[in-house]
């Protein structure tokens, strides 16, 4: 073969072996392991190549950007601009400063979970937020486990595993992410027996769906769809009447679950946990990320018998939550012995009750700054529109707000697709939503607006 010309010599990357041999080669095996280091050359290769550009010191730097990447967590702080104050995929509830405190305390430091302080002797965990439970529902007794999901699970398998369970059939809900009464129904072997229609369901149907097979009425709240037009629902009052005339339970899956009523602070009504236990439920299920304001957590209050039949179910084992929830539900749930400084410590609530006046003057104070970051050929304006709760909560109404709205001067689809995946790749990703054909960034939920005009300037994108 005769020897290559000088352009295909060029084009020749060198070998993996002489770039590891490198000094710069050899330090990132030294911090990131042998491995890892020949993986990265190898795509730094692959990539280079086809750009032509592979002298040994683009290839090694190229290397050593995707090692420091891979250093990097993938679970990141963004900025949700999307409007949905708990945004689930997002990860819902943003906790207080009380909260956060508290759970790092219990990361750090051994902590008495477990150990009755007072006696001496072994405790259970569940006390811990036991009677703040209690003191802010009015229920007699309290259990904690993973979600809501585990908490409807765990009610279902220790009341009515074999026995079934009656539900209108109105609130036969599905929450995303898979959660769907009948099929936790049929994970905690329960038997659903549905009564009323969709649109109505009367006192009698409850009435008449009673059997000698019978372990609970159960009430779902419909959190994410309302049925209106010709539409009829039994109050938890009158079911819990019919459940405890035939010496039965009545079970309550609340959802999102508020802990004081959203019309003191200027929001529409969403049912508090309280006034579902004054009606006569006997258990009552919640979560802790939605309206709560608090970590992960499905809360179940009610009677103590029943709760004691949860806390002896192997699943209440399986589905506990660990000392950091534990901590950062119990820094959650101490803000509410505060009501006058419950919005004010609270994300949730802060940013739900965040006047409109408020973030219209934070978005025109951006618009200038924005503009400028993109350049020319971008269109950055302010936008009235409706932030939504999210997960569940208040479904059906919207907060009014203002957003950024963006947009092409060329108004074309290509560009604006080009910047919202541009601010989804930026250093703390920016998420919003596209609505006619241009970016809108809600700021209910900002406040770093300093690192949000970062984000931009870090861009390069043609409009
Ligand atoms: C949100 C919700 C659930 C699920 O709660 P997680 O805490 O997400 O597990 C169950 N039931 C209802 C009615 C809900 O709104």
């Amino acid at each position: 073969m005769p020897d290559p010309t000088p352009a295909a010599q060029a084009l020749r990357p060198p070998s993996i072996d002489s770039l590891l041999r490198a000094e710069a080669g050899q330090a990132l095996v030294a911090v990131h392991g042998h491995a890892a280091t020949v993986a990265a050359l190898r795509a730094a290769v692959a990539v280079r190549r086809a750009r032509g550009a592979s002298d040994a010191t683009s290839l090694l730097a190229d290397a050593a950007a995707r090692l420091d990447a891979r250093a990097a967590p993938m679970l990141k702080r963004v900025f949700n601009l999307t409007g949905t104050v708990l945004h689930t995929n997002l990860g819902r509830a943003i906790l207080s400063e009380a909260a956060i405190g508290h759970a790092s305390m219990a990361m750090r430091e051994a902590c008495n979970l477990e150990f009755d302080i007072g006696g001496g002797g072994r405790g259970e965990r569940d006390t811990l937020v036991e009677q703040l439970l209690a003191e802010l529902t009015g229920a007699e007794a309290a259990t904690v486990v993973n979600n809501n999901a585990a908490a409807v699970l765990l009610m279902l398998a220790a009341l009515a595993e074999g026995r079934e369970i009656v539900v209108s059939r109105g609130e036969l809900v599905e929450i995303g992410g898979a959660f769907r009464i009948p099929d936790v129904m049929r994970a905690a072997q329960a038997r659903l027996v549905e009564v009323g229609t969709t649109n109505r369901t009367h006192a009698r149907d409850y009435a008449r769906a009673i059997g000698t097979g019978t372990a609970a009425l159960m009430k779902v709240h419909a959190s994410n769809y309302r049925v209106v037009g010709f539409t009829s629902s039994v109050s938890e009052a009158e079911v819990a009447r019919i459940a405890h005339g035939a010496g039965l339970p009545l079970l309550v899956d609340l959802g999102a679950g508020s802990l004081v009523d959203l019309r003191s602070h200027g929001l529409p009504h969403e049912p508090v946990v309280r006034e579902i236990i004054a009606a006569g439920a006997d258990l009552v299920t919640f979560s802790g990320d939605k309206l709560l304001g608090g970590p992960q957590a499905g809360i179940i209050v009610g009677r103590r018998d029943l709760v004691e039949l949860l806390r002896r179910h192997p699943l209440k084992r399986a589905l506990r939550v660990s000392k950091i929830i534990l901590a950062a539900l119990e820094g959650t749930l101490l803000a509410y012995r505060r009501p006058d400084r419950l919005a004010r410590e609270l994300p949730t609530l802060r940013w739900l009750t965040r006047p409109r006046d408020e973030i219209r003057a934070q978005a025109q104070a951006l618009v200038p700054r924005v503009a400028a970051a993109l350049g020319d050929g971008w269109s950055v304006t302010t936008a009235d529109v409706a932030s939504q709760v999210g997960s569940g909560s208040l479904p059906g109404e919207a907060v009014p707000s203002v957003a950024l709205a963006i947009a092409p001067g060329s108004g074309s689809a290509a560009a604006l697709d080009r910047l919202v995946a541009g601010l989804r790749a930026a250093p703390v990703p920016v998420i919003g939503r596209v609505a006619d054909d241009r970016l809108l960034l809600d700021l209910r939920c900002l406040t770093d607006a300093d690192g949000l005009v970062a984000q931009f300037a870090r861009l390069e994108i043609a409009p």
